[in-house]
């Protein structure tokens, strides 16, 4: 187990992390006892979910206003409630432009997001040929977008605006508590790194056996859930 720090600020990502992966992200709903768990967290301890979701896709799995960054550190904001897009209205138009150009692929689905979408090529009657079709439509792209590769996914978004930018950021405002990050996802290195620049202690945690830069592993929502409760545990002694 990752160790349990006195005064956390917590980071915490979604798929994957509080909530299992399935197959249709519409249906991923938190693991049974993460709705507890984020009550008494939330009342003891600044937390942050950090998704690479639009914050709005969260407001029906999280009954909470919690803080949140969405889309991988371009939107900033509160669970349930308002939200800002970081990113300029050049590049939201850019983002739309790519949109229109999208190869046809037989297959492959879209995921629309506020301002970037994200290209599931899973079920791609040929698999090999989106992903080179697809490889081939992000080459051209503008220079202010990026291409993140993922599992079975590309996700097309504004450059600059990383979860790694958005926890430094929100660090800023926590000078005297210990960050603790908790993600599965590929652009959750962004923030293990940005972490391990500060100047301070910072817990980072990797769930599952992917390459990564955190100092901590955990296997999945359920090894989420038994570290988190130790800070349960924790509040209820106080
Ligand atoms: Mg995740």
């Amino acid at each position: 187990m990752p160790p349990t720090v006195k005064a956390p600020l917590f980071f915490l990502d979604y798929d994957g992390t509080l909530a299992p992966i399935v197959d249709d992200p519409e249906q991923a709903v938190p693991h049974p006892e993460i709705p507890a768990i984020l009550e008494v967290l939330d009342n003891a301890y600044p937390v942050w979910v950090v998704t690479g979701r639009d914050i709005a896709q969260l407001d029906s799995f999280i009954n909470r206003p919690l803080r949140a960054i969405g889309l991988h550190g371009a939107q900033s904001g509160v669970i349930g409630r308002e939200v800002e897009y970081l990113v300029s209205d050049e590049a939201a138009d850019a983002i739309a432009s790519l949109r229109a150009s999208l190869p046809s692929l037989d297959g492959i689905r879209v995921e629309d997001k506020s301002q970037a979408f994200a290209v599931h090529y899973r079920h791609a009657t040929d698999e090999e040929e989106a992903r080179e079709r697809l490889r081939a439509w992000t080459d051209t792209m503008p220079e202010m977008l990026e291409a993140i590769w993922g599992k079975k996914v590309v996700e097309l978004r504004p450059k600059g605006w990383t979860k790694g930018t958005a926890v430094h950021r929100i660090c800023e405002e926590y000078p005297d508590r210990t960050p603790v990050y908790i993600g599965d996802d590929v652009t959750d290195e962004d923030a293990f790194d940005a972490l391990h620049d500060l100047d301070r202690e910072a817990v980072t945690v990797k769930v599952g056996d992917e390459p990564t830069s955190a100092t901590h592993r955990l296997a999945g929502p359920d090894e989420v859930v038994a570290y988190l409760r130790a800070y349960v545990d924790a509040v209820a002694e106080n």
